[in-house]
């Protein structure tokens, strides 16, 4: 008797399924879903106002640049590129790497194309992901936003002081409270060193009680030891010579001035000795914004400076320029937690439903008729359901509902239901723009005399009461 086959497919088929892999971000990276993107929208909207009124204008450049724009411009010992940057070779060869931040980006470019030749200031200002492969904790991202402004080609204390300003701004846009200005100035190629000497001396005194970082930094880059966060670091930097009390002439001046301009705008700060930002590049100027969290801990929101040699270091002549970026992802987190408005867009007061095939080939031309005219639509046109199309014109409160059936699809015509009122009317295609925008029109007229009338009803209860007292 012929041996039965054996069915063995389901075993097969089971496995493979099983096999299929589900992805998920990168360590260090998220993804921003949508209902948080209202925070962004706000945000981005904040930053291009101030960029607006204070005439920078924007710039946008690559995500991959070459590694030896930031070694040379940041600098090899900071830790964003000696042990942060994302760095691979290209298969042509070439050492590139993910940007780590934008101010050496934005210099490569003012010397790429010539910007030198513009009218001085050139005011610039930039937002998109940056890249530093940092251990990911609360608040601190392998891919992060920020948003930078930068003024090239002007000394005057006076910009950094806008500087200063525009963030302050923009803080104040979003309605965060408390947020504080650290300040401090490193003084010039000209002060610099007679300070460092006497900081590495001050240091070397106390070698055995620093850090294993310290130490190196010691040879490689003294003034990092002041901002570094080891209990035993700080203490020895609590009693070290300030970089303030070693300024030159010309550094003291400066920042003298600036001070001024900053009680004059009423800006407070805080004098830190210890913050130095950890870049190579910063000359005189140096300061950074921290809040506040419910937890007590502060959280820097953004930082700057000026870099008068930054230019020259990557090929061109000498710049004097200032400026300041802030981490856009901290700063929704503060946003959320003060219970800043999120924005809100404009909601659509038309709905647009459809029964039955003909109706429903009609419909993608009327949704695009009104669109053009300006009326923003609502449709469901995945349901076939009257009913469900009508729930969900209830639920995001339509004020017209345009219903296109069988009948109406063959002749041409619209069912117009006001929701206010309950009435419908039966209209031609060509006539339905000019009465829904008739009565949009009117409905708003309506709203805003409510508005009014319950203003001044709350107006004159007031006054009754102060009377009353
Ligand atoms: P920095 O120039 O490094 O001080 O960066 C400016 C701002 O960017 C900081 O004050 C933070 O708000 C933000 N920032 C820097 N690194 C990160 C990171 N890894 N994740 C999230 N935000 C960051």
């Amino acid at each position: 008797m012929p041996r039965k086959k054996k069915t063995s497919i389901p075993k097969t088929t089971k496995k493979r399924k099983r096999k299929v892999k589900r992805f998920q971000t990168v360590r260090g990276m998220r993804d921003i879903l949508p209902d948080e993107q209202p925070y962004w929208q706000k945000l981005r909207k904040v930053i291009e106002k101030v960029a607006v009124d204070y005439n920078y204008r924007r710039i946008d450049f690559p995500i991959v640049e070459s590694v030896e724009l930031f070694e040379r411009g940041t600098g090899m010992d900071t830790d964003i590129v000696d042990k942060e940057m994302y760095k691979f070779k290209t298969a042509g060869g070439d050492w590139v790497c993910l940007r780590p931040e934008g101010t050496p980006s934005v210099v490569r470019a003012y010397l790429q194309h010539g910007m030198r030749t513009w009218p001085k200031p050139v005011k610039l200002s930039y937002s998109g992901p940056m890249y530093r492969h940092d251990r990911p904790q609360e608040g601190r991202y392998r891919e992060f936003y920020q948003c930078g402004f930068e003024a090239l080609g002007e000394q005057d204390a006076i910009l950094d002081a806008q500087m200063i300003q525009m963030a302050m701004r923009i803080f104040k846009l979003l309605k965060l409270k408390k947020v504080s200005l650290h300040l401090n100035s490193i003084g010039c190629e000209e002060c610099r060193p007679s300070y460092n000497k006497l900081l590495i001396s001050y240091l070397k005194n106390r070698k055995k009680s620093l850090c294993m970082d310290c130490k190196r930094r010691l040879k490689t880059n003294p003034l990092r030891v002041l901002d570094c966060k080891e209990e035993k670091c700080t203490q020895v930097v609590s009693q070290a010579p300030q970089t303030v009390d070693h300024l030159c002439g010309d550094c003291k001046k400066h920042f003298t001035t600036l001070l001024e301009y900053l009680d004059e705008i009423e800006i407070p700060y805080s004098l830190r000795p210890e913050l130095v930002r950890g870049l190579d590049y910063y000359t005189k100027t140096v300061f950074e914004f921290f809040m506040e969290d419910e937890n007590g801990s502060q959280a820097a929101l953004g930082g700057g400076g000026r870099y008068d040699y930054l230019v020259e270091k990557l090929g061109g002549p000498s710049t004097p320029a200032v400026g300041f970026a802030c981490g856009m992802d901290r700063i929704v987190n503060a946003m959320k937690n003060a219970d800043t408005e999120p924005y809100q867009a404009p909601t659509p007061k038309v709905y647009l439903a459809q029964l039955g095939d003909v109706a429903k080939k009609k419909s993608l031309k009327i949704f695009e008729q009104l669109e053009r005219s300006g009326i923003m639509v609502a449709e469901s046109f995945g349901r076939g359901n009257l009913r469900s199309q009508l729930n969900q014109a209830n639920k995001i409160k339509a004020e017209i509902v345009l219903i296109i059936g069988q009948r109406e699809a063959l002749d041409g015509s619209v069912i117009l239901k006001d929701m206010n009122s309950g009435g419908q009317e039966t209209l031609p295609f060509d006539k339905i723009i000019k009465e829904v925008k008739k009565r949009l029109k009117k409905n708003a007229d309506m709203a805003k005399k409510i508005a009014q009338q319950e203003r001044k009803k709350a107006q004159n209860l007031k006054k009754k009461k102060k009377k009353k007292k």
